[in-house]
């Protein structure tokens, strides 16, 4: 089991000196499950010699551009190729009206002749509260987070745990720095994929290399720290992480 990580940059990585921190979890059949489909997703798999071809599942964690704004080119291109079947959509259930409503419908309602939903395009899997979904052999988890609080209501991202081959792995998403939320799955965690903004000045909605240097050295010892922006970075090792995880990076789990 492989974790490729196609970027591990922020929601505005430029150029492509890194890309969405959308990830491709590889099984040993080499089946694959896409893990976010950002608006680069399409740039960033080529980049790795990867087509809308080989994702015929996809798991969407929020609604964010960086996330899922690349789903209308994953659904247009499958649906036009008469080669592909429909690609697997694993989508906690809450969002799968706003997905449609709010970030999709716009621009793939209309067909010629026909009116489309999400169905024309995906294959639903809608992961309720609390349940353990299977995606091949892989039992998986969704872990809420606190994304954003737009003032009276929270905005979560729905990050992932599995165990890969006896080690135990979290992957935050998108979070704000709220370790009280999520410090069971810290301590559970081998291997922690961490949100990291590196910005000077914190947005509130990610997990800013700030506040991550007050968690205990035994949890930063765990952590890779992804989703970063832009510019020079600090010295992760240094301060007991892991380090950054670069574009393009492998994670093998045996
Ligand atoms: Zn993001
Ligand atoms: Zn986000």
């Amino acid at each position: 089991m492989k974790l490729i990580f196609l970027g591990s940059g922020s929601a505005f990585t430029v150029n492509n000196e890194n890309y969405h921190s959308n990830m491709l979890l590889v099984d040993d059949t080499d089946a694959k499950l896409l893990i976010d489909c950002g608006s680069d997703a399409r740039l960033s798999l080529a980049e790795l010699g990867f087509t809308y071809k080989d994702i015929h599942d996809v798991y969407i964690s929020h609604l964010h551009a960086d996330h899922a704004g690349g789903l209308e080119w994953l659904g247009f291109t499958s649906y036009f190729d008469p080669s592909c079947h429909r690609p697997n959509l694993y989508i906690h259930h809450s969002l799968q009206t706003p997905l449609w409503e709010k970030v999709l419908s716009g621009g793939m309602t209309s067909l010629q002749g026909s009116i489309a939903d999400l169905s024309t395009y995906f294959k639903v899997h809608l992961i309720n509260d609390n349940e353990v979904f299977k995606w091949n052999k892989l039992s998986l988890q969704t872990v809420q987070t606190v994304h954003v609080m737009n003032g009276f209501k929270i905005l979560p991202s729905f990050g992932l745990i599995f165990t890969a081959n006896g080690t135990k792995v979290f992957i935050t998403t998108d979070t704000q720095f709220a370790p009280a939320q999520i410090c069971d799955f810290y301590e559970w965690a081998d291997i922690i994929f961490q949100d990291c903004e590196t910005t000077k000045t914190t947005s509130g909605v990610h997990a800013n290399y700030v506040e991550l240097l007050t968690l205990t050295p035994k949890i930063r010892s765990k952590m890779w720290l992804y989703h970063y922006n832009p510019g020079p970075l600090p010295n992760a090792k240094k301060d007991g992480f892991h380090g950054f995880v670069a574009k393009g990076q492998v994670f093998d789990f045996g």
